[in-house]
Parts: structure tokens; C-alpha cells; sequence
């Protein structure tokens, strides 16, 4: 068996375009556009380009977008009270802090200083306690993308046995809520797990998100089973730099009935869910009906 490549910049672009179409009726029936903050603290290369995309996708499907650079010793007195601020604004209708912040600041307040209905990251404590209680809230960017494109391909994922490898607060355990949600019977493993390549063995969909380069190969996917990567590791290979997932793709679309590849799968889902994630705080502020088939 060869998968099928689910194909998330395709999709992504797909996701951007609808965003793109909806923004583009606010401005003419409502002459303002949504807005999206992004807060950046310090110089990490990595967090750089991440917000330099963000801007540019922002823009791009005709959204007003608010940049903030601070200085990498900014105080958590005045990190709190930018969000504040940001909070109070009108014009803003998404927030979202670039992590990791410097380790003198405490990233569980800052996030929770966030307005949980401008916290279109989804990390605001308000917002992982609705996801868990299965109500409406802001879902992080990166499983909400996985869930689109799941349902994409499958329509209803109903009954499905899923198993997520991963358990941290921004994809593992936010995976595992949205699974659930649509009805599959969900086991989450993690690095304690015994004879993990068993439990994977059982998935019809498998999600990794372990941040351990090509560590799920072919003999742990069930013929057939859908695979969604999420990892982004930079290994060395051949005396180049280059990017693989979790996944040893090789192997696995050998098995598997569809995959995402890395680079090109889940990665360019998550800016355009941040987008959808601000185009619904948008309706959701304002009362209007909420974006079809761009939330949870
Ligand atoms: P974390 O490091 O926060 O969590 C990793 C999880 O994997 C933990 O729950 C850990 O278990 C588990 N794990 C680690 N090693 C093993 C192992 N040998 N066997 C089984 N489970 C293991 O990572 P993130 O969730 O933040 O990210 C995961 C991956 O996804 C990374 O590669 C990251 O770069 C990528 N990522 C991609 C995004 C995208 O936009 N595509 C966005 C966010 C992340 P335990 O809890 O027991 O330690």
C-alpha cells in the first residue's frame, strides 16, 4: 500500500482563502476588519521568523495586524500590562504571546492575563477547561489544523480508535479533547507508556507529537491507519540540515492509508488556524454567526 499524501499547504492556502473570503465581507458590510496582536519578547531567531509569518499571513487574507517587539529584560509588570491594553482595544479581537518568553517572566500568568475571548492561541486556563467540559471555546492552533484535515479526509471520525503519542499542554492533550469530541475512542501515550509500538499498532488514526525525530516507523502503523505528524525536528543528514518528523516517513507511507509529510503537513495548518482562531473571536465579539467549518 502507498498513502495518500494529505497535503497541508494545499490546505492551509484552501483555509487562508476562505478566511480571505469572510474578512473580505466584514470590510465591505462592516467597513473594519478583525485584528490580530501578536507580542514578541526578546531576539529568539526561531520566534522571529514565526512572527514575521504570522504578520505576513495576516495581512494577506486582509486582516489588520498588530506587531509588538520588546525588549528580552521587558518586566512582567509591563508585559501584563501591554496584554491589558491590548485587552481593552476595540481593534484587537485576537492575542497571542510568541513562546517561550524570557525565564525571568511567568508565562502561565502572562497567558492568563490574556482576555480568554481575544486568546486565540487557545492556552488561557478558561479556554482548556471549556475544551475538556466539550464547550465552545478558542482551541489551540495546531490540533485544531489535525482536526481539520482529519475530517477532511474521513467526513466523520466517529468510532475511530485514535491514539496521540504526546501529552503536552499545546498539542498532545488539546488533540486529545478534539478527538473525543468527534467521537473517537482516544488513548493518549507518552514516555512512559509499555510497548508503545503496540499501542500505536491499535490506531486507525495515529498523531505524534513527541518532538523525537522518525521515531514511529512503518512497523508500529496499522495497514491503512491515517498518520498525522506533528513533529519538526532539525537533524543533520548526509552533512546538510534538514527536517523530518516524528514520523520515519518511509516506512510509514509504506503502511498507512494517508500521511502528512514533513515539512508541508501540519506546519502551515497552524498559521492559517491562528487566523481562522481570530476571524471567530471576531464573529463571536461582534455576535455574528461563527465561520463555517473553521472552528471545532
Ligand atoms: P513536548 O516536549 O512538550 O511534549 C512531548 C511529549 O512527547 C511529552 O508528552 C512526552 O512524554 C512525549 N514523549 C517524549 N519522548 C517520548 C518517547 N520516547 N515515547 C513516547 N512519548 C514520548 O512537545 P510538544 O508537544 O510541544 O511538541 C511535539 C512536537 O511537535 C515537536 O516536534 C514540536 O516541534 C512539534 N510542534 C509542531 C507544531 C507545528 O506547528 N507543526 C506546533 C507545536 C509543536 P512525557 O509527558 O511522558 O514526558
Amino acid at each position: 500500500m502507498t498513502a495518500t499524501i494529505i497535503d497541508g499547504k494545499a490546505f492551509a492556502a484552501k483555509t487562508r482563502q476562505h478566511v480571505a473570503e469572510y474578512v473580505s465581507t466584514i470590510k465591505t458590510e462592516r467597513h473594519e476588519a478583525p485584528g490580530l496582536a501578536v507580542v514578541l519578547v526578546g531576539e529568539d531567531p526561531a520566534s522571529q521568523v514565526y512572527v514575521r509569518n504570522k504578520g505576513t499571513q495576516t495581512v494577506e487574507v486582509g486582516m489588520e495586524s498588530f506587531e509588538y517587539k520588546l525588549d528580552a529584560n521587558t518586566s512582567q509588570s509591563d508585559l501584563v500590562a501591554l496584554i491589558e491594553k491590548l485587552n481593552a482595544d476595540p481593534k484587537v479581537h485576537g492575542i497571542l504571546v510568541q513562546l517561550p518568553l524570557p525565564p525571568h517572566l511567568n508565562s502561565d500568568l502572562v497567558i492568563n492575563t490574556i482576555d480568554p475571548a481575544k486568546d486565540v492561541d487557545g492556552f488561557h486556563i478558561s479556554n482548556v477547561g471549556l475544551l475538556g467540559t466539550g464547550q465552545k471555546s478558542m482551541v489551540p492552533c495546531t490540533p485544531l489544523g489535525c482536526l481539520m484535515m482529519l475530517r477532511d479526509h474521513h467526513g466523520s471520525l466517529a468510532g475511530m480508535n485514535a491514539v496521540v503519542v504526546g501529552r503536552s499542554n499545546i498539542v498532545g492533550k488539546p488533540m486529545a479533547q478534539l478527538l473525543l469530541g468527534d467521537s473517537c475512542t482516544v488513548t493518549i501515550a507518552h514516555s512512559k507508556t509499555k510497548d508503545l509500538g503496540a499501542v500505536c499498532r491499535s490506531a486507525d488514526i495515529l498523531v505524534a507529537a513527541v518532538g523525537r525525530p522518525e521515531m514511529v516507523t512503518g512497523d508500529w502503523v496499522k495497514p491503512g491507519a491515517t498518520v498525522i505528524d506533528v513533529g519538526i525536528n532539525r537533524i543533520e543528514r548526509d552533512g546538510k540540515m534538514k527536517l523530518v518528523g516524528d514520523v520515519h516517513y518511509e516506512s510509514a507511507a509504506k503502511v498507512a492509508g494517508a500521511i502528512t509529510p514533513v515539512p508541508g503537513g501540519v506546519g502551515p495548518m497552524t498559521i492559517a488556524c491562528l487566523l481562522a482562531n481570530t476571524l471567530t473571536a471576531y464573529c463571536r465579539a461582534k455576535g455574528l454567526p461563527e465561520p463555517v467549518g473553521l472552528t471545532a
